[in-house]
């Protein structure tokens, strides 16, 4: 469909946000509302509103009003495929087109620009022959890898290196940039919270064979956490199509096979000379003979010379680089004096908008952008920073007062709302032992990250570290313990903490003590706790304390096999959450739990009633997780009121979610109701393709379930008139120890086969 002529600049301005772009891609993979995805794009969410209602009025993007609870939602959508632009005789004309095939071609992280860039052909040449799935360029700080791997891939992912992430934010980010490139999965499966190691490995590198993305992963030795490395590694066994490019100071060892390694050295004689003229002007040649005998070609070595030049070069300096910084610091403004020093008081890169905060507005631009120009500080896509080499000296001479910025840069991660910022911001309210900045970021958490102790652990642990002791620090080490699996330590260190702490962290650690007593199986010990939090809960008038303490209420029941209290206290959960408002995981987790009972106290029809309701909120909300855990328990109860065309429609999502989702266990739950529903409706060939898939999964994993295969594939055999006996004994064998399973699963299949014959054989 044609747009009118008047409406093309705007539309064209739009997309000529990075932002908006964002957004665009993102709703690709499912419909959002405004808060969500400004979580995702962790940027803020009135500015996200607001752009979202700018691309609507254009056309780009549907609105909706969807009925949550009591309350009114508006979730978008994207409303477009792809844009067409055409510049004709009369003008210029945008065209809209809803099409299967949709490539962004515009992402956040991409490689630096690279403006001056001398020599290297060899080098060029050499990297783009290479047949190898990875490929390593090493050597000394500012030889210049980043600069060659941004000249020969210039449409690669960047992923720079942060010494604390974790692997958990090179997936997201990877995530994100899959997702442009029309693969969803990894995003999808990150956003149920999952971040198995070997599923995410998969997911990424069947993400990456189906792209055939180039993802440079800038300073890798900073990296502190190992799966990064194992990941790779896996790459490098694995990988047929898709590059990753590692750039290290150190040489890594991920092995030879699958591996390509290039030693950088410096520039040779004439792209130096070209270099430094290019960068300073005119050099007089003997000065350029003896730099270069110094500098060996090192450019960033040549840069700064270029700016402390013309001048004495003091070749008898015990440290040339020193020599030459403190040569060019000395000629630097006050202001660049000040935001340099400023810069070196983060280890990380920074965001212009983080030293708006930091530095303030006035004068910022000019001072930084001198700054860049120097070659004293570098730009990656929006993030700032210097050099490594620039740092340690600026450390040296430092003297802006640490505490005040550090205190300004917390407010400001604090205001993004998002997890990454998050576990930065506690970092430094850690290294400011501000006891007052500790309780209210543990609180932030509680409330508004509650995911976070599961889908960041790994970068949260090591954070909090620095911090044990402090009791809100131990509450939260505690979820982490827990998390982890060690429910005793958790437990210790919750009852340990228990008294020192009031209001919401006190209800938290009451929750969490009953809950471990719970999983643990220790109901007495529970309870006492449940009543404690009982009375916090009466006492307070916080809606999130009372829903935990109803959640807490409703498991207890539900272990104690008491449904109907169980039931009324799901309510209770479910119209607490309801009045919150905006809370669709948990609300489509109490839906489960709620059919959940229903279907145990023998209501098929209501538990269908609440699975379905379930399904419609994570549906919704883009929540594919829960939108297909209740496929598969509709898959079930249809299953048992032999609906079995229903049953195959939700057990054949479900099926086809866990699988892409790498989940097996999940997959193999949904494949074995969708067997039997094939043998219901004597659809014997998908039935027996469905028996072997879950073999061929038993083989790979050893999931008990998945060995039920082999019972189904010998109820399908019997009913075709084959042999079948042998795959029944294979079964059995498979589950000889799982007596209780066994039962279950002949239960299940009398439904639809007469197992009689299967008694008789045994
Ligand atoms: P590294 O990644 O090895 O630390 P960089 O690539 O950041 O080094 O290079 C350091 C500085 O040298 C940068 O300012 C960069 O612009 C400059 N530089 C590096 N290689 C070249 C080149 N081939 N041509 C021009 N400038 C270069």
């Amino acid at each position: 469909m044609p747009r009118k002529k008047e409406n093309v600049p705007s539309v064209l301005k739009l997309l000529s946000s990075e932002i908006n772009l964002e957004i665009l891609s993102v709703l690709r993979s499912g419909s959002f509302n405004p808060r969500e995805l400004a979580k995702i794009l962790g940027k803020n969410e009135t500015d996200i509103s607001r752009r979202l209602k700018a691309l609507e009025r254009a056309g780009l993007v549907e609105g909706r009003w969807i009925r949550f609870g009591d309350k009114n939602v508006r979730r978008y959508s994207l409303k477009v495929d792809g844009l067409k632009v055409n510049f004709e005789p009369e003008g210029i004309k945008v065209a809209a087109a809803r099409e299967e095939e949709y490539t962004p071609t515009v992402v956040k992280e991409e490689a630096p620009s690279v403006e001056d860039f001398f020599g290297r052909e060899s080098e060029l040449k050499l990297l783009s022959s290479v047949k190898e799935p990875i490929l390593v360029i090493y050597g000394m700080a500012g030889i210049g890898k980043t600069t060659l791997a941004a000249k020969a891939f210039p449409d690669a992912f960047w992923y720079p290196v942060r010494e604390g992430d974790g692997f958990e934010y090179f997936t997201w980010q990877v995530g994100l940039y899959l997702n442009r490139l029309g693969y969803p999965d990894l995003i999808e499966y990150l956003r149920a919270g999952n971040i198995e190691e070997r599923e995410v490995f998969e997911i990424i590198l069947r993400g990456l064979e189906k792209t055939g993305a180039v993802i440079v992963v800038d300073d890798f030795h900073r990296c502190r956490d190992e799966r990064l490395g194992r990941f790779i590694a896996f790459l490098a066994e694995k990988m047929k199509t898709g590059k990753v490019v590692v750039l290290s100071r150190e040489k890594p060892r991920f092995g030879v096979r699958g591996v390509f390694y290039l030693k950088l050295d410096g520039l040779d004689v004439e792209s130096s000379y070209e270099l430094l003229t290019a960068k300073g002007g005119s050099v007089n040649i003997e000065d350029f003979a003896e730099v270069y005998r110094l500098t060996r070609g090192h450019p960033l070595a040549l840069i700064l010379f270029s700016q402390a030049y013309p001048g004495s070069v003091d070749a008898a300096a015990e440290n040339f680089f020193e020599f030459l910084l403190e040569e060019v610091y000395e000629r630097l403004s006050d202001e660049e004096k000040l935001l340099l020093q400023i810069i070196s008081l983060f280890g990380e890169p920074l965001e212009y908008e983080a030293f708006k905060r930091l530095y303030g507005e006035k004068s910022l631009f000019p001072v930084l952008h001198s700054l860049l120009r120097k070659g004293l500080v570098e730009r990656r896509s929006d993030l700032y920073f210097i050099h490594d080499l620039v740092r340690g000296f600026v450390e040296r001479i430092r003297e802006v007062d640490e505490e005040k910025y550090y205190r300004k840069y917390v407010e400001y991660l604090m205001g993004k709302n998002e997890e990454g910022a998050f576990i930065r911001a506690f970092e430094y309210a850690l290294r400011l032992g501000d006891e007052e900045l500790i309780k209210r970021l543990v609180e932030l958490r509680l409330r508004k990250f509650k995911r976070l102790v599961r889908s960041f652990k790994g970068p949260y642990l090591k954070v909090l570290s620095a911090g044990r002791g402090n009791p809100y620090v131990d509450l939260e080490l505690g979820h982490l313990y827990f998390q982890n699996g060690f429910f005793e330590k958790a437990l210790e260190t919750w009852l340990e903490v228990k008294d020192k702490v009031e209001g919401i962290f006190k209800a938290d650690v009451l929750t969490s003590i009953s809950d471990v007593y719970m999983e643990t199986e220790r109901l007495d010990e529970a309870e006492k706790y449940l009543m404690e939090l009982k009375e916090v809960a009466e006492g307070s008038s916080d809606p999130e304390i009372r829903l935990w303490y109803y959640m807490m209420l409703t498991k207890f029941y539900y272990y104690r096999e008491e449904p109907e209290k169980a039931m009324e206290s799901a309510f209770t959960e479910l119209k607490i959450l309801r009045e919150m408002g905006d809370n669709p995981e948990l609300e489509s987790i109490v839906l489960l739990h709620i059919g959940d009972i229903n279907s145990w106290m023998g209501r098929p029809e209501e538990a269908l009633k609440h699975y379905t309701e379930a399904m419609e909120v994570a549906r919704l909300h883009g929540l594919s997780f829960f939108e297909n855990l209740a496929n598969m328990e509709l898959a079930k109860v249809y299953y048992h009121l032999g609906d079995h065309r229903k049953a195959l429609e939700h057990s054949s999502r479900a099926v086809e979610y866990f699988r892409r989702m790498r989940n097996y266990r999940r997959a193999v739950d949904s494949l074995a109701y969708r067997c039997v529903s094939f043998i219901g409706v004597e659809e014997l060939e998908r039935a027996e393709e469905d028996a072997k898939e879950m073999v061929k999964i038993a083989q790979g994993s050893n999931y008990p379930l998945a060995w039920a295969g082999y019972i189904f594939l010998a109820a399908v055999k019997n009913l075709k008139g084959e042999p079948w006996e042998e795959y029944l004994a294979l079964g059995r064998e498979k589950m000889e120890d799982k007596g209780y399973l066994y039962g279950a699963v002949l239960e299940e299949l009398s439904r639809v086969f007469d197992v009689s014959a299967f008694r008789e054989e045994g």
